[in-house]
């Protein structure tokens, strides 16, 4: 049997940068994710097929060895083998993206328990700034949600009649085969619920749902990033019964001018001009709080990193954890240099004597040496 590879798992090229594989994981996990698929044996294997390659391609290391040696080099390496390995470490993987922060909702409750035509928990997007992602902060966002329709008790159908569904014959799941697994997927007609809607509800169009809005303060933690998700409960739908599902908050974030974020890590480029380096001149650089300074010296070079450890973005699950904030050298050379300031540079390198000339120093018995050479 031929196995797909990592990349073909998580539907990827052999080039994709880390944001694609995170975001082809995220997609693929949540889908396949066992609380979404109570029971079902096939979406847990996928689910962790899913996993083992996204634990792989996510390590620039182990991404490296895998591309070189392929899975047999890792198996047997220093990382875990992941053949034997049980529900936990899979859920590791996936909590380590996501979060601990970010459950992903309770377990004991299923999605297959929800008898309604609409799914009961909300996912949504919202954008925060570079800021409010880094410190955390509260936010009013408008929610629309779903509340069972009156006149079709919920069901979408016309006097509350549901018929049964004619693609599945109301066992709800089709079998497919793809690849190298076959897997029992929901019924894309009736949506697993076996059954259909002949003829829709006038009130609500079949939907089974009226939508209403509500205002919702949600608490943003400290550190929240793109991938994330924040779960909100019972602030989703309302179902028949008037449980009422979650609402998971997922996040886009705007880039700061200067900050540039890697994770908890914080980048910022410190344009510098030679004579400054040469000076020895201390700079100031901004941070996320306050101001930070450097201490330049002839030593430094053209992207050099100053590290500041603990001065990043504090970290979702562990605020008193937090990234480094990392200054990059930019050494700026003067783009003209007029009459006087040539006059200038030319005392200046003559007082420096033989040291001006490093090249001519360095490379005296080589020439001799090349002239032999070139002679015989
Ligand atoms: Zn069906
Ligand atoms: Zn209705």
């Amino acid at each position: 049997m031929e196995e797909l590879c990592y990349y073909e798992v998580l539907q990827v090229s052999k080039d994709a940068t880390i944001t694609e594989i995170k975001k082809a994981y995220r997609k693929l996990a949540l889908k396949y994710h066992p609380d979404k698929n109570p029971g079902d044996k096939e979406a847990e294997e996928k689910f962790k097929i899913i996993s083992e390659a996204y634990a792989v391609l996510s390590d620039e290391e182990k991404r490296r060895i895998y591309d070189l040696y392929g899975k047999e080099a890792l198996n047997g390496g220093a990382s875990r083998g992941f053949s034997n390995s049980g529900m936990d470490d899979i859920m590791d993987i996936f909590n380590s993206m996501f979060g601990d922060a970010f459950g992903f909702g309770q377990n004991g409750r299923t999605q297959n328990s929800n008898s309604m035509p609409y799914s009961l928990d909300i996912e949504i997007e919202t954008t925060l700034e570079f800021n409010e992602a880094v410190f955390g902060t509260e936010k009013e966002i408008e929610v629309r949600y779903k509340e069972p329709c009156q006149s079709c008790k919920g069901t979408g159908a016309k006097d509350g009649k549901l018929s049964i569904c004619d693609y599945c014959g109301g066992q709800g799941q089709i079998v497919m085969r793809q690849g190298f697994m076959t897997f029992a997927q929901e019924c894309p007609k009736c949506h697993g619920k076996g059954q259909m809607i002949k003829e829709k509800c006038i009130d609500c169009g079949g939907i089974g749902g009226i939508a209403k809005t509500e205002k919702v303060t949600i608490n943003i933690p400290a550190g929240v990033n793109i991938g994330n998700r924040l779960r909100v409960p019972a602030k989703g739908n309302i179902d028949n019964r008037g449980y009422r599902g979650d609402l998971y908050i997922h996040f886009d974030i705007k880039d700061d001018e200067h900050f540039v974020r890697d994770g908890d890590d914080v980048y910022i480029e410190v344009p510098v001009f030679f004579t400054q380096l040469l000076l020895s001149e201390e700079v100031e650089v901004p941070s996320l709080e306050g101001s930070l300074s450097i201490k330049l010296s002839p030593k430094v070079k053209d992207k050099e990193h100053f590290v500041f450890y603990n001065k990043g973005v504090p970290n979702v699950n562990n605020p008193s954890r937090r990234g480094r904030f990392i200054a990059q050298i930019k050494v700026i050379y003067p783009k003209k240099i007029n009459s006087e300031q040539k006059e200038l540079i030319t005392k200046l390198h003559e007082s420096f004597g033989l040291e001006s000339k490093p090249n001519r120093s360095v490379f005296k018995n080589t020439f001799d040496r090349i002239k032999k050479w070139v002679k015989s």
